[in-house]
């Protein structure tokens, strides 16, 4: 992003119709005449990729959270906050219920975009009534476009199944392992191992696809070939855990690596692509109310999106949709502090710091409690103090027994808060970028994306 504009970001900037997304979908007649003419192009443009990246389970505050994490640490701005400043984007609020009620949970949501209608939680694509209504993977390959489903979940967990299979529980994963190829899902890459038997890789392989089991070997094979790429038994691990072994470092590729290889794969296709990007684990950090890692796993979801600015600079018709499925967790930086303002201290003084003593954190709650178990409570508290770096005060060491405890107490040490360790109904951020992003208007449910996605890329 910080390269010299290419001419064909010059072009694209030109066509993009800065100024319909400035007076919302719909308003271009108000524009000058440069932005007429450029919004009518726009209008008319198809969109020959489509890039649609999930940050799965992300409240509003975690986005926000990882543009505070990444300006106190790293003195820089998030690059989908950049994107905001720098390049022409719509974007919408965007209403999250399904079929089951006004909280989602990842199935109906990924089937909303995957058949364009809402259906029950827990079921992947099969509306009440029992139809089947063909998904936007399979639409997309009868248009002859390649498909990819990248996550750093298990491949075959429910938002990466949304787009492309159908089946009656999200937990039947070795049946949306198979569906993927029969179904013709070129690039499929995540954890999950445990879904993928030795006679379905051997069938992947006999289908002409590669297979990669570790980050060297994603990284080695710049082949064009279908890919399937699995580097964990179950979910890969969370990024804050990542960083902080060697050994999973050499082993796991980032999810921004993934996506690279992903977009290598598909790019070649004449008909063009669509791939799916999903964090799968902010959802999984926020269930747990793990705000280190949640905060964590945002950023490497950051990291993807400039992979993906960087391959939109040069193919600019490719239309980019960036959203959540859903919030968990309720997660949110809270006031800490002096709140008497009539004092002549500032009030909230307390949560800057607070906040900054979350980013030195060297592990998720979840690698603790596996690392802890069996220990005495007095023990926990002294591994607790150890990744965190706090001290606790002597009136909360005793409450810390367990990683449950501990993310209670972590409120007044780091001032994130939670309201639960479920999905949450508000609605989410959503934007668009790209040719086909005017059809997206400013209020958007979540069963109108599926048709949009269709319309601006010509596919019936
Ligand atoms: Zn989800």
């Amino acid at each position: 992003m910080n390269q010299p504009r290419s001419s064909s970001r010059r072009e694209f900037l030109k066509f993009a119709g800065l100024g319909s997304l400035v007076f919302g979908a719909g308003s271009a007649r108000a524009l000058g005449a440069d932005g007429r003419e450029a919004s009518g192009n726009s209008a008319k443009r198809q969109a020959k990729n489509v890039i649609f990246m999930v940050s799965d389970g992300m409240c509003f505050s975690v986005l926000t959270a990882a543009q505070t994490y990444l300006t106190r640490t790293e003195k820089r701005s998030s690059h989908w906050m950049k994107m905001y400043g720098e390049l022409p984007v719509v974007r919408s609020l965007c209403e999250t219920d399904s079929a089951s009620g006004i909280v989602t949970d990842s199935a109906a949501a990924a089937s909303c975009w995957g058949i364009g209608e809402r259906i029950d939680n827990g079921v992947i694509n099969i509306t009440q009534d029992g139809r089947k209504p063909v998904t936007l993977v399979q639409k997309m390959n009868a248009a002859k476009k390649r498909c990819g489903l990248v996550t750093t979940a298990t491949a075959t967990h429910a938002t990466p199944a949304g787009f492309a299979t159908t089946v009656a529980k999200r937990s039947d994963q070795k049946t949306i392992a198979a569906q993927y190829l029969e179904r013709g899902v070129d690039v499929v890459l995540g954890g999950g191992t445990q879904y993928f038997s030795d006679d379905l890789v051997a069938a992947y392989r006999k289908a002409g696809y590669g297979v990669a089991l570790n980050r060297g070997q994603l990284l080695a094979d710049a082949g064009k070939a279908p890919l399937l790429g699995l580097f964990s038994k179950s979910h890969i691990p969370f990024e804050i855990d990542r960083l902080n072994s060697a050994e999973l470092k050499a082993s796991t590729p980032t999810l921004s690596e993934m996506t690279k290889v992903a977009l290598q794969r598909l790019s070649s296709a004449p008909e063009g692509f669509f791939l799916m990007v999903e964090g799968g684990r902010i959802d999984h950090a926020a269930h747990g109310n793990d705000g280190a890692a949640a905060i964590r796993e945002q950023v490497a979801f950051d990291e993807a999106i400039a992979t993906v600015l960087a391959f939109i600079d040069k193919n600019p018709d490719t239309l980019l949709v960036i959203t959540t499925d859903h919030g968990t967790g309720g997660f949110n930086v809270n006031g800490l502090g002096n709140e008497d303002f009539d004092t002549s201290a500032p009030s909230y003084a307390e949560s800057s710091p607070a906040f900054d003593r979350m980013t030195g954190f060297t592990s998720s709650l979840e690698l603790l409690k596996a690392e802890t178990k069996g220990l005495s409570p007095k023990d926990f508290v002294a591994a607790a103090e150890k990744v965190t770096g706090l001290k606790f005060k002597a009136e909360d060491r005793s409450k810390i027994t367990s990683t449950k405890t501990l993310s209670e107490a972590l409120m007044k040490y780091t001032s994130i808060g939670w309201t639960s360790n479920n999905h949450t109904g508000e609605m989410v951020e959503f934007c668009t970028h790209g040719p086909g992003s005017q059809l997206f208007t400013p209020h958007l449910r979540n069963d109108q994306v599926h048709a949009n996605i269709l319309k601006a890329t010509g596919v019936a």
